[in-house]
């Protein structure tokens, strides 16, 4: 998830490899590691924190080669620990790996790999790579990268370096991207175009499946041990355009990501033929979980909507009544919790201050705390009793899409969890695994739209209020579309459940205020067809998200935004996507500084 760097060629590894993991600070990290080889020697370097703070102990000492692989680890499996940090090695310390991504099936492979003798210094999947080239190791190092890799499942951006064939660089790609860098008399391998831009323009794109060897003198990619024919390409971007990969800006990039962080959130948590979740954060707990008989659940702002739409799927799927409230309103009021009570805290960095406030107050009243965060080692990770990371990737612009997309995907597994702890069969288990399965790629099928909702939103862009309604478990999202538009347009827009519309705000609605309405086939669709005519009497415009096939509401609706079909409980994780468009495209009309919005800051750690 975060980077990879490797060099090997004429000059001194070292300085080459620090700059170019510092130009891939910007995506944000919470450990790094350098290895290089030189005269058949390996040596290692892996600090927590930032590289400023420890450059001058790295450069200029033992660290010489000019061989060299170098990353910048964002945690997803294993506290932020030095020992934790990148490379990690093999039994014999020979064998070296930088790794972006998860492997899903590490646990049993670290207890195979145990009981035949290897040992194991760091807590993540990722040393279990090295282990296993060791296990395979013959003659070269490709050749038992190659079979590491058929027993991994789960995705990897992958470099590796040895003593033993030390000449070379060999890295692979599994959904976690990866390029090569031709330079002159030089090679590199890394996981995002800006770590090398400076050193070369010409670079190969590492597709599934490929392992690129890189020596000195020349380098070859294969797939299935044969060699592949690649193409070179120059790239033009400039730094800034790099970073954010190809796209104008990072909310961009980190909404067309949204199908992978859902991917990533489901990696090897899915158990499909028996309709269950495994959530290994949660086992230290689940006979506890086994006794609550109600759940809090907190957030604030984004991860609040989160929220609000875990306690529909827990109340109508795990049949737990459920209660959500804002953090800081929550450690103001007077809870009545008991023994029974567990409460769920959901916050992308860990870190939101009210959040915390109102854990620590459910700590001291002895309730059992779960965390849903994005963050590993986070305050939230840290002080819960236990919890689930959302696995979504450093997020960089300060409207949060992606990982709220990864917090609907964790609480869906939480309810599927705690649901068939209880009465919820295993075929309802199944049904939502396998609608589950889906998403990612309907996601897609969403994004591909992007130029038409583009237009939508351009056309209304003279608009300076806009309504959002939604019902039941697109209610939640009609204030997450408002707040975003909110956020990165600074144009006014309000969120609504459609039934409080005739309590009030219909006074409001005329041509000049359009109603982005969420309106999927499902069990509220006819009440929202009611509340859709009430605004239409009152001239007001509408732009309906409806659902594929549903010809009926072009003819009320002025725009329509189409999202394919899937169980009423996991619509919003389809119809967040086109509001997440529509405020970006909305915002990107009126020239926003959409990135870094006014006022606003990432990761609000004030109360
Ligand atoms: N899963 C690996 C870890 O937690 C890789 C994380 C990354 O991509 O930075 O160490």
């Amino acid at each position: 998830m975060c980077g990879i760097i490797g060099y090997i060629g004429t000059k001194e590894a070292s300085p080459i490899l620090l700059s170019g993991l510092k130009r891939m600070e910007y995506r944000g990290y919470d450990s790094y590691g350098f290895c290089f080889l030189n005269d058949g020697k390996a040596s290692l370097f892996k600090r927590v924190g930032k590289i400023d703070n420890t450059e001058k102990e790295f450069l200029g000492k033992d660290f010489v080669g000019q061989i060299g692989i170098g990353h910048s680890r964002w945690a997803t499996t294993g506290l932020v620990t030095q020992e934790n940090a990148h490379p990690h090695c093999d039994c014999k310390k020979e064998i070296f790996v930088v790794h972006n991504g998860i492997v899903e099936n590490y646990k049993e492979l670290k207890a195979k790999l145990i009981k035949e003798g290897h040992i194991f210094e760091s807590e993540t999947d990722t040393e279990v790579i090295a282990h296993l080239i060791e296990k395979y190791y013959v003659n070269n190092l490709e050749g038992a990268v190659g079979k590491a890799l058929r027993d991994i499942r789960g995705t990897y951006g992958l470099a590796v370096i040895s003593t033993k064939d030390p000449e070379k660089i060999v890295a692979a790609r599994m959904s976690s991207p990866l390029i090569i860098g031709v330079g002159v008399d030089e090679f590199l391998v890394a996981s995002d175009p800006s770590a090398i831009i400076t050193r070369t323009r010409q670079i190969i794109n590492l597709d599934d499946g490929e392992i690129a060897i890189l020596k000195k003198d020349g380098f070859c990619i294969l797939k299935e041990e044969k060699e592949a024919q690649k193409n070179i390409e120059t790239i033009d971007w400039d730094i800034e355009q790099a970073e954010k990969g190809g796209y104008e800006h990072f909310m961009l990039k980190e909404i067309m990501e949204e199908p992978s962080v859902i991917e990533d959130a489901m990696r090897g948590r899915l158990l499909e033929d028996e309709g269950l979740v495994k959530l290994g954060g949660l086992e230290s707990v689940q006979d506890q979980l086994r006794k609550i008989d109600n759940i809090t659940l907190i957030g604030c702002g984004t991860a609040h909507y989160a929220a609000k739409i875990g306690e529909y799927m827990l109340e109508e799927y795990a049949n737990i009544p459920t209660l959500t409230d804002i953090g800081s309103e929550f450690r103001y009021r007077k809870p009545i919790v008991n023994k029974s009570t567990a409460a769920i805290f959901v916050s992308q960095s860990g870190e939101t201050a009210d959040t915390l406030a109102a854990l620590r107050e459910m700590k001291a009243k002895g309730v059992l705390t779960l965390g849903v965060t994005n963050v590993v080692g986070s305050s939230q990770s840290r002080e819960t009793d236990a919890g689930v990371y959302t696995r979504s990737g450093p997020e960089i612009a300060v409207a949060s899409t992606k990982a709220f997309l990864g917090q609907l995907t964790i609480l869906s597994l939480i309810t599927i969890y705690l649901g068939r702890q209880r009465d919820m069969s295993i075929v309802t288990g199944k049904r939502i695994i396998s609608e589950l399965m889906k998403i990612p790629e309907l996601a897609r099928e969403i994004l591909k739209q992007k130029n038409e909702i583009k237009k939508i939103a351009e056309k209304y862009k003279n608009c300076r209020d806009f309504w959002f309604i939604g019902r039941k478990y697109n209610y939640p999202i009609a204030l997450e579309g408002a707040l975003k538009l909110k956020e990165v347009s600074y144009v006014h827009a309000e969120g609504l459940a459609g039934g409080e519309l005739k309590h009030g705000p219909l006074a409001l609605i005329d041509e000049n205020c359009p109603t982005i309405a969420i309106c999927p086939t499902d069990s509220v669709y006819e009440k929202m067809i009611s509340n859709i005519e009430e605004i239409k009497a009152r001239k007001g415009k509408i732009i309906a998200i409806a659902t594929v096939g549903n010809e009926e509401i072009e003819k009320i609706a002025d725009d329509v935004i189409y999202i394919p079909k899937t169980l009423e409980m996991l619509t919003p994780i389809l119809s967040v996507i086109p509001l997440h468009l529509f405020a970006y495209y909305f915002a990107d009309s009126l020239d926003r500084d959409i990135d870094k919005p006014k006022n606003l800051a990432k990761s609000v750690t004030v109360e």
